[in-house]
């Protein structure tokens, strides 16, 4: 279970951009769909015992172990049954969370090894999470989700990928992603499909500036057009905190994505487990918040990381002196920054976003 969570961070508001969906399910269906799938990988065979060898090895610092926890998710997500139901259920996990909006990552090219396409395995999540909204809305926390397609930055698969982003678009996929390792895989190796998505008008966002710095960042920015960036935490190395009187100095890239709006995906928990930040405290997010770049708040991995965004939320306000008003500005931000049309964004801003702040703000952030 994520860290308990005060009442009223739970009934605000939420909007999610960056959460992945092989790295959200829930450690009871895992263990079920290797039962019905016949798969044998698993480490251990209680739920308790799961959910412990997940939060562990993501721990660990080990990336051999980190990465084998996606293989054990992944693993199990081979059929359309059962990505329809990781799919459904993380519909209803986040709207029971709060969040109102969600654009959740996947990469098709992982659910392969069973014989499904990669046009199945996109029907299957897009009817998961049709089926998720509807349950989440009968149980009273209506939510929409979206999904964005990755490709693998090692693989080969980006520029098929962002064609079946494109062919996708209007049945509920945002737009498009790359993950995976930054060092040794630039995201200049998939410029051929960056410059196709542009030419189809279509959104992506990259992940960069995680572990990687600067360069990273540049290349995902200049060379492929990306309009957000995945964590995007390293351009604090381009801020100058010594210098002299008050104000930190920003370096030109650093400038450039506050200047263009350019939106952080952060993730602060994920993090702190892979050692790009040394604790909530001292995450790079609130200084980056005080400097009013783009800033939106993320949780990545919820199973491996045993997070959610109430539980993201409560340790910036536990950790980091953060208020209500820091919280609106994050959802809002987010909500600014997502895949969906313009005024659909509006609406969920003016009908949802702003209302439900209003009414937290009349009892006060406990
Ligand atoms: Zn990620």
């Amino acid at each position: 279970m994520p860290g308990e969570v005060r009442g009223k961070i739970k009934a605000l508001p939420k909007v999610l951009l960056h959460d992945h969906l092989d790295g959200g399910v829930r450690p009871k269906t895992v263990l079920e769909l290797a039962q019905e799938t016949g798969y044998d990988g698993l480490p251990v065979n209680d739920v308790q015992g799961l959910a412990d060898w997940f939060r562990d090895s993501a721990d660990s610092g080990s990336l051999v172990r980190y990465l084998e926890t996606f293989a054990q998710t992944v693993g199990v997500m081979q059929t359309s049954d059962a990505i329809f139901r990781v799919a459904s259920e993380c519909a209803q996990d986040l709207a029971a969370d709060g969040v109102v909006y969600a654009e959740v990552r996947y990469a098709p090219e992982q659910h392969l090894e069973q014989g499904l396409t990669l046009e199945q395995v996109i029907e299957a999540v897009n009817a998961g999470f049709r089926d998720g909204e509807a349950r989440a809305a009968e149980a009273g926390h209506p939510i929409r989700v979206r999904a964005l397609l990755t490709a693998m930055r090692h693989a080969a698969k980006s520029r098929d990928i962002a064609e079946l982003a494109v062919r996708y678009r209007d049945q509920e996929v945002a737009g498009f992603d790359i993950a995976g390792a930054e060092a040794g895989y630039p995201p200049t190796r998939h410029l051929d499909a960056f410059e196709y998505l542009r030419r189809e008008n279509a959104h992506f966002t990259i992940h960069a500036g995680e572990a990687f710095g600067l360069p990273s960042i540049w290349e995902a920015i200049q060379w492929c057009g990306a309009e957000r960036l995945g964590h995007g935490v390293r351009i604090v190395d381009d801020i100058d905190l010594d210098a002299a009187g008050d104000a930190p100095t920003l370096g030109r890239l650093a400038s450039f994505v506050r200047d263009r709006r350019i939106p952080l995906e952060m993730c602060p928990t994920s993090n702190i487990q892979t050692g790009a930040a040394e604790s909530v405290a001292a995450h790079p997010i609130t200084m980056l918040k005080d400097l009013r770049f783009r800033v939106t708040l993320n949780t990545d991995n919820r199973l491996m990381s045993d997070t959610s965004m109430s539980w993201e939320m409560q340790q910036l306000v536990d950790e980091a002196g953060w208020d209500l008003d820091d919280l609106r500005w994050v959802t809002i931000n987010a909500m600014k920054s997502a895949f969906l049309p313009f005024e659909q964004r509006l609406d969920i801003i003016d009908t949802i976003i702003k209302p439900g702040y209003e009414a937290a703000a009349r009892g006060a952030l406990s």
